[in-house]
């Protein structure tokens, strides 16, 4: 599945008063509103910046409050597409599409407990042949 047909199949249903950071602290963020479940993508880029890949939840970008940035750094991976990460402890923490009002969250970033699960799998066909994901995915 793609991230396009996404919207319609997984809403933000739960409300979240999460915190969250990197692993250094340089970036601390707040959410305060609807938070959707987590969803994993295996895209060749997700695989890239994270090493693996990538679990994130979804939010609308006013509610969530970045309460500290010194090292927050955002790195355009597809024209219109950032990626935002931690330029020092090198911790990934946003992917937002710049035409969007949503911005998606990694999920390992949130303190928790999230009170997420994990409800959908997108870019299967693209994951390296080392992953195993769970089966009746997608
Ligand atoms: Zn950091
Ligand atoms: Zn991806």
């Amino acid at each position: 599945m793609k991230q396009s047909d996404l919207s319609d199949r997984v809403k933000a249903t739960k409300t979240g008063n999460l915190t969250g950071s990197c692993l250094c602290g340089g970036v601390r963020y707040r959410i305060q509103g609807l938070v959707r479940d987590v969803v994993n993508c295996y895209c060749t880029q997700c695989q890239k910046t994270s090493g693996h890949h990538v679990a994130a939840t979804r939010v609308k970008e006013k509610d969530l409050f970045v309460d500290a940035h010194e090292t927050l750094h955002w790195y355009e991976s597809t024209p219109g597409y950032k990626r935002g990460f931690c330029k020092q402890c090198g911790g990934n923490l946003f992917w937002s599409r710049l035409s969007d009002d949503q911005i998606s969250v990694m999920a390992g970033t949130i303190d928790p407990p999230t009170g997420l699960k994990t409800v959908e799998y997108i870019y299967e066909e693209d994951a390296s042949d080392y992953i195993e994901i769970p089966k009746g995915a997608g």
